[in-house]
Parts: C-alpha cells; structure tokens; sequence
C-alpha cells in the first residue's frame, strides 16, 4: 500500500543504523572511500546520505529517481544543460524566477541555444512558438509574484505531442500541494533552500524525473560539479520530516490570511489561488492540494507600502521566502528592481505591491500584525 505524504515525509529514504541502532539516518561526511570496494565519491552523486534523500524526495515527488545539487539554480543549470547542444531551443514560461532569467538571458546566447518567453497559458502560442530545434518547455506554478497559474496537464500533452522535454520548477507550491509527475511533466525542480529546508538555513536543489532522464543529468552534472555537502543533505533530510506539517500550517494560515486581506478596505487588490476570485482558481483546484503559503497583495494608494512593511512587528522584511518565520518584500524593490518600470507595470508589478511568504505563527498574531500597521499608516 502506498503510504500518505506526512508518512513519507517522516519515513522514506531513511537510512538503517545497522550498527549502532540508532532512530535516525547517520551521517557519512566522507569525501574518500577505499577504491577497492566502491566508487562512492560526494560529486558522484552516490554518498549514503545522498541515495537516502534522493529516495525520500522521489517519494514525495512520485518520481523513479531524483539528484540533488548544491542550490536551487544549480539544479536549475545543471538540467538545462544537460539536455541542451548549440543549435537547440528553449521556450520558457514569461513569468520565472529572476535568477533562471538572468541564467537564460546571460549564458544560453554564449552556447548559440535560442531561447523565447511566451505566455504559455496561451495555447495556440504556445504551439506557434514550437520549432523542430525546440527541446525544452520551462515554467513555473503559481509564478512569482502575481501566483499566476499555469495548466499543467495542458503544458505536458503539448510537450509529449511535439516530443519536447517539459521542466517545472515547483518551488512555490512543494510536494506537499503539487506532484507535476501525475500530470505528465517530465521533470520537476525544487529550490530546496525553500520549503524542503523550510527554516532559513539551507541552499540546496534537487530534480526529480524518471531513471533515464536523471541519469543523464548525473552524467552531466559530474562534469558541472554543483554538488552539495552530506552536512547539508543529512541536515535537509532531517528538515523534510516536517515538511507536510509545516506546509500544511503554511497553507491554512495562508487561506486565511488572503480572505481576511481580501475584505481589507485598505488593500486593493489579492493574488492567492485559494481565492475563488483568482482567475484560475479552478485549474488551481485541480491541480493543487493545498494553495500553498505565497500570496501576494496591493496596499492602498493612501498607504506608503514600505511604511506599511517597517511597522510591522511580527512578519520581517526579508528577501527569501518559505521559512516557518512570515516574511514579507516589494518586487519593485529586489527581484523586479531591474526591470523597467514600464514594463513593470505591464506585468502588474506595482509599487505598492507586496509578497508575502506566510509562516507557521498563530494567525491571531499574524492578523493583528497586519491590521494594526494598515490602520497605523492611512495617510
Ligand atoms: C529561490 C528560487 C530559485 C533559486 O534557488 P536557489 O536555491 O536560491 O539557487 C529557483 N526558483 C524559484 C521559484 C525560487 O524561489
């Protein structure tokens, strides 16, 4: 029988202490093995403690078999250009993470790959876009920061028709509220320096796919080297145990918090999959099992945003998102600060835009916090 999420979380992929009987994996930090009796070797990709996380994240993922990386965007590298020769192109989602923006716009140009950013939600485009040389469709659901959703299934039965790899990065949602295998997708990503490590302390990546896929990857990727330390695996494994339930918490907080945000007479607007008024709240429905701990939102033009964010006392203005800790940021002001302004507000990124990354905090002080500090700066 196929055991829950929460069972996974806490069970699968642990390594047996044979020796000392021990309840938890052991850590094997060793970086030399004796040659006579394995290759075992920490940038191969083979050490203990990483089979044993790999094994844990391919459960979570539905996957046959997953690789870890030393971050989210050396997972991200690593698998483009494992699959990627000169002479190839990508189609790409216009709404991804900045960093795989920069990754795209800075180094594919040097290796002669083309490369081009549509709205894949528009399906006829989409199938425009596809070239005989096009060997990978990359996205992201819910994106940052609008949370945008993309239709998954829609995305890989357009990629299996033109025999074309689809890649997901499904960081915003984690395993615990989105597994893309199900629905057709080829490979899928994780920053693990989000919600798989969930405390704010680890950078780390994994990928998750079928057998020949993620060989492929590794045959590559020990050419790339962008591996991780096993004191950061065992730690990530450790982490992963209360993945469903921090998430879980993450998620209801979230649901909350985005109507209660929503009835706000001074918020403008709320972009939460959740919501029944979210655009695609349905192909959400589908797709999702929770609706995740990221939101975003609009304060007021009465209410300065960044005034808003230095009253508060419980949510910190931090950059990185999906700790137990509820941290907010403005776009305008650092992942979308060098975009142009124009272009900005084509995408609706507006000044008083604000993301928000919900935490595991009591909702009660959560809410307060929020409502005090919208009431304390109505000019
Ligand atoms: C943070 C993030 C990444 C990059 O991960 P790192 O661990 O910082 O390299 C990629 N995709 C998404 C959606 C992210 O949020």
């Amino acid at each position: 029988m196929s055991k829950k999420i929460g069972t996974k979380c806490v069970h699968s992929g642990n390594i047996v202490d044979d020796k000392f009987h021990g309840s938890i994996s052991p850590i094997y930090p060793a970086t030399t093995y004796d040659y006579r009796k394995t290759d075992t070797y920490p940038r191969y990709f083979n050490t203990p403690n990483q089979l044993a996380l790999s094994r844990k994240i391919s459960d979570l993922e539905s996957a046959e078999d997953s690789i870890l990386f030393g971050s989210g965007l050396g997972a991200v590298s690593s698998t483009m250009f494992s699959f990627l020769k000169s002479g190839d192109h990508v189609i790409l989602h216009d709404s991804i993470y900045g960093g795989t923006i920069n990754l795209v716009n800075t180094e594919f140009k040097k290796f002669n790959i083309d490369f081009s950013y549509i709205d894949i939600n528009d399906v006829d485009l989409l199938k425009s876009t596809i070239k005989k040389n096009t060997r990978i469709i990359y996205f992201e659901t819910p994106t940052n920061p609008l949370l945008q959703i993309v239709d998954i299934s829609l995305i890989s039965s357009v990629a299996k028709e033109n025999d074309i790899i689809s890649i997901i990065d499904n960081t915003f949602a984690s395993p615990i509220n989105q597994n893309p295998i199900n629905f057709g997708i080829d490979l899928v990503i994780h920053s693990a320096t989000k919600y798989l490590g969930g405390h704010s302390d680890i950078l780390a990546g994994s990928v998750s796919g079928n057998t020949e896929h993620i060989e492929k990857i590794k045959k590559s990727g020990i050419n790339y080297g962008a591996n991780l330390s096993d004191y950061t695996v065992w730690l990530l494994e450790r982490s992963i145990k209360t993945l469903s339930v921090r998430v879980n918490a993450q998620n209801q907080n979230a649901l909350d918090l985005a109507n209660f945000l929503d009835e706000s007479p001074l918020i403008k607007k709320v972009y939460y999959p959740g919501l029944k008024n979210h655009l695609s709240h349905d192909i959400a429905s589908r797709q999702m099992i929770g609706f995740g701990g990221m939101m975003s939102f609009e304060v007021i033009d009465k209410i300065d945003s960044e005034d808003f964010v230095s009253d508060l006392k419980i949510i910190s203005p931090t950059m990185s998102l999906a700790g137990v800790e509820s941290s907010i940021t403005s776009p305008s002001k650092t992942s979308h600060k060098k975009v142009d302004p124009q272009i900005r507000k084509k995408l609706g990124i507006s000044d008083n835009l604000l993301r928000f990354s919900v935490g595991i905090e009591d909702i009660e002080d959560l809410m307060l916090d929020l409502d005090k500090s919208l009431k304390n700066n109505v000019r």
